[in-house]
């Protein structure tokens, strides 16, 4: 495979293209970026730790029924991808509540959802990704009524997916954003990525709410030992087979 050139860089990754037009290359950084990127740094390592944790979790998806755009891993920090546009939502789900559904419904941190909740973004940085109801997103244009169905009842998927499976490392799956896009063929993928950038993941043998941390609110909230949570997580999601 040749990298050709720079289609795009975001916080995390830095996007090129290949002498495929159908793939692309993603280079994992180890950026960090916060609140919008107001709150700005580097987490040492994060580039190959979300990279291979990615490349796990993409493959048990895979394994289990959901197309994504995985390609394969050709080094630690890079994984080739399939193109796809991407379908500018953010699709959020909770399964326990945190972040910006406590600060919005006054529910207290850590209550468990009777069911999980899907939420969507628009993923708009000048806009601060808002938040978005199902009309909005019809009146924006932004998806048919037929692929908002089809973004939430596969993001109630993969969460029971990702569930079991962390549930097997030990950890609980608080909640997650993921991203979608349609590929060539029209057909809607997933895509970006799913590490502890994306996730809220809890070490279920720690009570204390601060350590039990083991993802990016370690760095949005300065709770410190950010890489070690990183590397914890991906020890504990490599050790279990994806089959
Ligand atoms: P919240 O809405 O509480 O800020 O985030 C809910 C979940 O989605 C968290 O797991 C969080 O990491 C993820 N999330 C939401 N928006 C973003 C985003 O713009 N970037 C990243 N990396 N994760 C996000």
């Amino acid at each position: 495979m040749l990298i050709g050139e720079q289609l795009y860089e975001g916080k995390a990754k830095v996007i090129y293209k290949t002498d495929d037009p159908n793939n692309l290359l993603a280079q994992y950084k180890d950026d960090a970026t916060a609140y919008n990127a107001q709150k700005r740094g580097t987490i040492a390592g994060k580039g190959r730790m979300n990279c291979s944790i990615a490349t796990h979790l993409f493959q048990k998806l895979e394994a289990s029924g959901i197309n994504t755009h995985f390609i394969d891993q050709p080094s630690e920090d890079q994984m080739r991808i399939k193109a796809v546009s991407i379908i500018p939502l953010e699709v959020v789900v909770r399964n326990i509540a945190a972040g910006s559904l406590c600060q919005q419904t006054g529910l207290e941190l850590g209550t468990v959802l009777q069911q999980p909740l899907v939420d969507f973004y628009y993923k708009d940085d000048a806009l601060g990704d808002p938040f978005l109801s199902r009309d909005r997103i019809l009146m924006m244009d932004i998806a048919t009524p037929e692929q908002i169905d089809a973004l939430a009842e596969s993001a109630l998927r993969i969460n029971r997916i990702l569930i079991d499976f962390f549930l097997k490392c030990e950890i609980t799956l608080v909640d997650f954003k993921l991203e979608f896009g349609l590929d060539h063929t029209g057909q809607m993928i997933l895509a970006d990525e799913v590490s502890p950038d994306t996730c809220r993941l809890w070490n279920q043998a720690e009570p204390d709410p601060n350590r039990r941390v083991m993802d990016k609110d370690r760095f949005r909230r300065d709770l410190g030992d950010v890489e070690s949570a990183y590397a914890q997580v991906m020890e504990r999601v490599l050790a279990q087979p994806v089959q």
